[in-house]
């Protein structure tokens, strides 16, 4: 067992929600979070435990496209109480008292799902077989073009979302 250490911010969704598996005494699927880092706490046994999958922490993506899953990586700051929200806009966090992010957060979503769908959509077309020889328009044909002339998100970005601590 890792060393225990209190969190210090806690993320708005519930461990559930980014696929953390759930409590090994009696199986309870939808836990909270512990005040520990890396560790949930089920109300039912009164354990605070490691999850034996940590879901969405466990491999690379998008940030983009974990939001197409319904999946966010805004939290509340606990020291202060303000809510660090990720600006899909600028590429960068944001920190912002809980009811300007109330404000922001929905048409933000919005707007991204759209943004993602669409580009989803336009990369499946893409991928389709040809049954006939591409002639003349070659403009964005390729799925990677298509992908890097729609998403916003760089390499470097991708890397520093896998190290977000949970
Ligand atoms: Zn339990």
């Amino acid at each position: 067992m890792s060393e225990k250490v209190l969190r210090t911010r806690v993320y708005l969704q519930r461990p559930r929600e980014y696929g953390l598996s759930g409590c090994p005494q009696c199986g309870n699927a939808d836990p909270e979070w512990s005040e520990f880092q890396k560790h949930c706490w089920c109300p039912t046994c009164q354990i605070d435990f490691e999850p034996t999958e940590d879901g969405v922490f466990g491999g690379p993506i998008l940030m983009q496209m974990a939001a197409l899953f319904g999946m966010f990586f805004d939290s509340l700051v606990l020291e202060t109480g303000q809510v660090e929200r990720y600006d899909f806009d600028s590429q960068d966090w944001v920190t912002e008292t809980p009811e300007q992010y109330e404000i922001s957060r929905d048409e933000k979503r919005k707007a991204l799902h759209e943004r993602w769908t669409a580009a989803m959509e336009r990369t499946a077309a893409v991928k389709k077989p040809r049954e006939t020889p591409a002639v003349s328009d070659t403009s964005g044909s390729h799925p990677d073009a298509v992908l890097a002339a729609l998403s916003p998100v760089t390499i470097e970005k991708l890397v520093e979302d896998i190290g977000r601590d949970w």
